[in-house]
């Protein structure tokens, strides 16, 4: 064995000083994945002893060990792991050592925390968990964690991690048709809430100096979550936005084949909406201003136009600047927008269900 540089020494001195990140919720494929999250994220030690003692957690933590292979693990072989392994359309492995498992990637999003399984888009081969950041996280290296930063990642990491947990049991977004897969996804979305709540409520039970952190776990009524915003790969649009959207997305990229998709999905990138006033986007086939060529144009397919219309419903929704401000389930100007995308984009699969 080579003799270890001067530099590489003082390194590792440094790491080992450093008891940060050595903490696991399991030695397993998942506490490991979780603690690669947690060094990238700069997530207190603190958060991921706490998780530990959850019960809620440490069982859903014992399911997804066995269930997963964590992508940086170093386990994988080397040339195409779906191929070698014979990954199914949902990410299950037929062959190999780890035949029966899944992939995951735990990764820090600067766009909204989700759980996104294999073959939920067209280029998934693994299942991901993306967690944003807790909203009152330091903001430098350094600065005293504060309770509330910790809660916050305490929620974000349980729900997530209950997302990918109903997903491993095939608890989540079960059904035949459009419309029960639509609603198991916010059936999903609100059991997952509920995790989450018990594994905050847990902690605070078992420790006094956690017991004061309030939580920021959302509402658990269909009609409440329904209108909820969430952020996925950085567009935003509500929850019930994102499942009927998806629904005909998958459905309009089964009719298309996949050189197709990778082409309009670069040229919706492209198109500047701007050119163009927002309200004008909402109808089926929306007009646009092709980018390469600068004319007024319309997409004939419905994947493009599902694409353009999931980057519209980010532009609305951003669009208004005092959204925090807002009651978000009794404001009528919001409760107008939901009502307009729902006309232009739904295309009469589903409907909000009604404020109580
Ligand atoms: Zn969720």
């Amino acid at each position: 064995m080579l003799e270890r540089t001067r530099f590489e020494r003082e390194v590792a001195a440094l790491v080992s000083e450093a008891p940060e990140y050595e903490i696991r919720v399991s030695q397993g494929q998942f506490g490991k994945a979780l603690a690669g999250f947690a060094k990238i994220a700069y997530v207190s030690d603190a958060v991921i002893r706490l998780l530990r003692r959850s019960k809620t957690f440490a069982s859903m933590v014992r399911t997804l060990d066995q269930k997963y292979l964590w992508i940086d693990s170093g386990l994988l072989p080397e040339g195409g792991w779906s191929i070698d392994w014979d990954a199914d359309e949902n990410g299950v492995l037929r062959k190999g050592p780890y035949q029966g498992r899944r992939v995951l990637s735990i990764v820090y999003s600067l766009g909204g925390s989700y759980f996104s399984p294999a073959g939920d888009s067209r280029t998934a081969a693994y299942d991901t968990i993306a967690i944003d950041r807790a909203p009152s996280q330091a903001p430098s290296l350094g600065k005293p964690v504060t309770l509330k930063e910790n809660g916050e990642w305490i929620e974000r990491i349980a729900h997530e991690t209950a997302h990918a947990f109903r997903h491993v049991l095939g608890l989540r977004r079960a059904g035949k048709t459009a419309v029960e897969r639509i609603n198991g996804g916010i059936d999903d979305e609100i059991a997952t809430r509920k995790v989450e709540g018990q594994v905050v409520g847990e902690l605070r039970k078992q420790f006094p100096k956690f017991a004061p952190y309030q939580p920021t776990t959302g509402r658990l009524e269909r009609w409440a979550v329904e209108r909820d915003l969430v952020t996925v790969n950085l567009l935003r649009r509500t929850y019930l936005e994102h499942f009927v959207l998806n629904e005909r997305l998958r459905a309009a990229l089964a009719q298309l084949p996949a050189a197709d998709a990778e082409k309009y999905e670069a040229l919706v990138d492209r198109i500047d909406l701007g050119k163009r006033p927002l309200a004008s986007y909402l109808t089926a086939t929306p007009r646009f201003v092709d980018p390469r060529n600068n004319v007024v144009s319309t997409f004939m397919q419905a994947y493009p136009n599902l694409l353009l219309a999931l980057r519209v419903l980010d532009a609305r929704w951003r669009s208004v600047k005092d959204i925090d401000r807002r009651d978000l389930y009794r404001d009528a100007d919001l409760e107008a927008m939901r009502i307009a995308h729902a006309a232009a984009y739904f295309d009469g699969i589903t409907s909000y269900t009604n404020v109580p």
